[in-house]
């Protein structure tokens, strides 16, 4: 337990964010209790403009959450029993649960130990002629290898679906994530790097007939009012949520400009200390948002408690590879995955957002540093790029 007197570091600060924006997201909310249009009112609209023209993509369809933008995504596609779906074992459970809820198997292909994102180079001989899809995941926002991913996809006419819950705002050779495969999918959670006070998600296409089916599955799988020519879902993303997300935009270019620079700081306190814990490796062609500030530690319950002692908060994401969650045991096929199953120990993540300045992440670094042992230095040592295997 910190002292009563230690402060208590947000893990991710919304209150900052909320103070610097309250004006313009009041304004916004008003704006919708007058007109009253709570469902697929004009901001569903004027948000779904906004952000296709962020991305570059041609159609952004808002949905309920990041998990209903899978789901949908997929159903769009017509991924049904018996079909397999490539992804990744190290994220989220949604990645998976969406491919499972069609009756279809998640095929779970190892991570790379540097990035914690999907192996490209394993994808190709997991495809079977049950394959219908590969979803790759950009994990903590940093997009996957999404040329050498959609190089494979393309020999085998696959689609491939971005999970970029945690990547909007990212982009990789400088095209913006959400738009770098046939469809991206992306949640604005409220912790995620676009987020807004509730839950929501959208779908990101350049393909009109996906962006259709995609808008037909969102609302019950109608074609015109009380037609339903195929299944769908209750699946709208709120007017209010998205008014929110539409102030939030004002401020978003900014913060995912603080969000890197907040990154590098870490990564060069990191290197420069003798802190027991190595950063996620960055690609060169790409730039991450720091969805999640993600560190690898050796020993991890007892570099969590000290920095919680400290009055600093940390998380894990995730503690357990998904082909070892009880749930997907039996309904996923993978083979080797060890880099998963390594990272699961590992991995922690560290106090991150546009408004953490450097004293913030100096003291997070300190408290890392402090007190650990000297085997633990040893280990740090090793620094950038060779990670001990
Ligand atoms: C957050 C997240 C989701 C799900 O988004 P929700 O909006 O919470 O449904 C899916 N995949 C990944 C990788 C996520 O981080």
């Amino acid at each position: 337990m910190p002292s009563p007197l230690t402060p208590i570091m947000e893990f991710i600060d919304l209150k900052t964010q909320y103070r610097e924006l309250k004006v313009s997201i009041h304004n916004r909310i008003d704006r919708v209790l007058e007109h009253g249009q709570y469902i697929m009112g004009p901001e569903v609209h004027e948000l779904e403009e906004r952000l296709a023209a962020y991305t570059g993509a041609r159609h952004c369809v808002t949905v309920a959450s990041g998990t209903e933008a899978l789901l949908i995504s997929l159903m769009a596609l017509g991924i049904k029993a018996g079909d397999e779906v490539i992804t990744t074992p190290f994220t989220f459970v949604a990645t998976a649960e969406v491919i499972a809820l069609l009756g279809a198997t998640p095929v779970f292909i190892d991570i790379e130990r540097d990035t914690c994102n999907i192996d490209a180079g394993k994808i190709a001989s997991a495809i079977t002629p049950k394959t219908r899809a590969i979803m790759p995941v950009s994990l903590y926002g940093q997009p996957a290898d999404m040329d050498e991913i959609n190089c494979i996809a393309s020999q085998h006419g696959l689609p491939v679906i971005e999970d970029a819950a945690q990547s909007f705002g990212a982009t990789y050779k400088g095209r913006k994530s959400c738009n770098l495969t046939t469809i991206g999918c992306t949640s604005f959670f409220p912790s995620k790097p676009l987020g807004c006070y509730g839950d929501g998600g959208a779908i990101f296409t350049s393909d009109d007939t996906l962006a259709q089916a995609c808008r037909e599955i969102r609302v019950h799988g109608q074609s015109k009012r009380y037609h339903h020519t195929r299944l769908g879902v209750g699946g709208r993303m709120d007017t209010l949520q998205c008014a929110i997300v539409l102030a939030k935009l004002e401020r978003f270019d900014w913060e995912v400009r603080r969000r890197r620079e907040v990154g590098e700081k870490y990564r060069q306190h990191l290197f420069r200390s003798a802190a027991p814990a190595r950063m996620i490796s960055l690609r060169p062609d790409r730039d991450c948002v720091w969805a999640q500030l993600t560190v690898l530690v050796e020993d991890r319950a007892m570099v969590q408690a000290r920095l919680k002692a400290q009055g600093i908060p940390t998380a894990v994401h995730y503690p357990i590879s998904l082909d070892l969650q009880p749930a997907y045991q039996h309904l996923c096929r993978s083979g080797n995955l060890a880099n998963s199953h390594w990272a699961a120990e590992r991995v922690m993540s560290l106090p991150m957002s546009a408004d953490l300045d450097e004293d913030g992440v100096r003291h997070v670094i300190d408290a890392l540093v402090g007190g650990c042992t000297r085997l633990e230095r040893g280990y740090l040592t090793t620094g950038e790029g060779s990670y001990p295997p």
